[in-house]
């Protein structure tokens, strides 16, 4: 249900795709690397709301989750991605601008934006009005828009990652857990509308060639890391 959902919401915006198919090589797309996971069968299970539970409370523990593991994973290449090798921030095909709070687009670096988006939501997440953790308070209009914001931070951050340390990915053996990071939260982007159809046909050629690609868990070699 959700891969249709997928597939419908990149159906439409086709376009983009094909005008984003004149860039650099994508490395990531090699079928050696879009077969590689660390979980394949579970992710739809992994997606979808549990009975009883309130999907409010479901999107912000996820959103928690996502936010951690996304950091995990651009903390393993932070080192990398510096001023320097990074003076813009890329993801897919864009040049993302940084947004401040008084709506003024501002050019960034790859590292600059990491910061910026990773207070941002760690503010989001930890503002108990936003995201009440207490039983007697309920979910605010606002919610649903701060959660959506959270996850197109962590949709960038992870173009970024693809786009421009891919390579670096590699190397350190964590492309399985990248693309299984990825692919989870494009499929829970997707079951509750979090994120812009047309963002998401920034990274439909990467999102069809994992839905497509059968897993080889053991092709990404043993757990240990040749740094
Ligand atoms: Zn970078």
């Amino acid at each position: 249900m959700v891969f249709q959902a997928v597939g419908k919401l990149l159906g439409k915006h086709s376009k983009i795709k094909k005008k984003a198919t004149a860039e650099t090589e994508k490395l990531y797309l090699e079928p050696r690397y879009t077969s590689a996971r660390i979980l394949d069968a579970d992710i739809l299970m992994l997606v979808a709301l549990p009975k009883g539970l309130n999907v409010e409370e479901w999107l912000a523990s996820n959103a928690s989750a996502f936010y951690n593991h996304v950091s995990l994973m651009y903390g393993s290449i932070s080192e990398f991605c510096t001023i320097s090798s990074c003076p813009t921030m890329k993801a897919w095909a864009m040049q993302i601008q940084w947004t401040d709070e008084k709506g003024r687009k501002r050019k960034c670096s790859g590292p600059q934006y990491a910061d910026y988006a990773a207070s941002i939501i760690q503010k989001i997440l930890t503002d108990e009005d936003l995201v009440p953790t207490k039983h007697c308070k309920d979910f605010p209009k606002a919610f649903k828009p701060a959660i959506q914001k959270t996850f197109r931070f962590l949709f960038h951050l992870l173009g970024h990652i693809y786009t421009c340390h891919f390579k670096t990915v590699v190397n350190l053996e964590l492309h399985p857990h990248l693309n299984t990071l990825y692919l989870h939260l494009l499929l829970f982007c997707a079951e509750f509308h979090l994120l812009d159809s047309k963002e998401m046909a920034l990274s439909e050629d990467l999102t069809t060639a994992l839905i497509n690609s059968s897993p080889c868990p053991k092709t990404s070699g043993s757990h240990s890391r040749n740094t």
